[in-house]
């Protein structure tokens, strides 16, 4: 897509720090990393988020994530990692073509991803499964 960052990096026409590439992906450090190592995984063809992504790149996505997040481990040191991908301006999303993060995580290392709430009831938490469990179907 015109004017997309992403596409460009993907295309070798801006410069980044290349860590792993298949023929549909291709992975390079973030600039800007959570910790040291924080890597991002985006299609070589451009998809504004989740959404209009092509299911059929999961296989291709699971076997790149296992190998940059293994070889992120050895080289870093990490203890764990997150992997986070942001969908809408509303969720952090920053860059508008589809994009993982792989975030290597060290104990203690003061990163806080999310506060978390609680549902009023259980019957609230039902009608929401409920209203999903439908949607999902159609
Ligand atoms: P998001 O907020 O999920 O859209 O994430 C966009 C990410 O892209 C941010 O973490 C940025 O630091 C990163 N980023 C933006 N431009 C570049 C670039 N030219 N090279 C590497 N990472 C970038
Ligand atoms: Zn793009």
């Amino acid at each position: 897509m015109q004017d997309c960052i992403f596409c460009a990096i993907a295309k070798g026409l801006i410069p980044s720090s290349s860590v792993y590439e298949t023929p549909s992906l291709y992975a390079f450090l973030d600039l800007n990393p959570a910790n040291k190592g924080h890597t991002l995984i985006i299609p070589k063809a451009h998809y504004s988020n989740l959404l209009d992504a092509d299911p059929q790149l999961g296989n291709e996505l699971i076997d790149a994530m296992q190998r940059v997040a293994r070889a992120i481990i050895t080289v870093t040191g990490a203890e764990g990692f997150n992997v986070i991908q942001n969908n809408g301006r509303a969720a952090g999303q920053e860059v508008d073509h589809l994009h993982w993060h792989i975030i290597p995580r060290f104990a203690n290392d003061g990163l806080t991803l999310w506060k978390q709430h609680s549902y009023d009831s259980q019957e609230e938490m039902n009608r929401l499964a409920t209203a999903i469990r439908v949607q999902v179907m159609h």
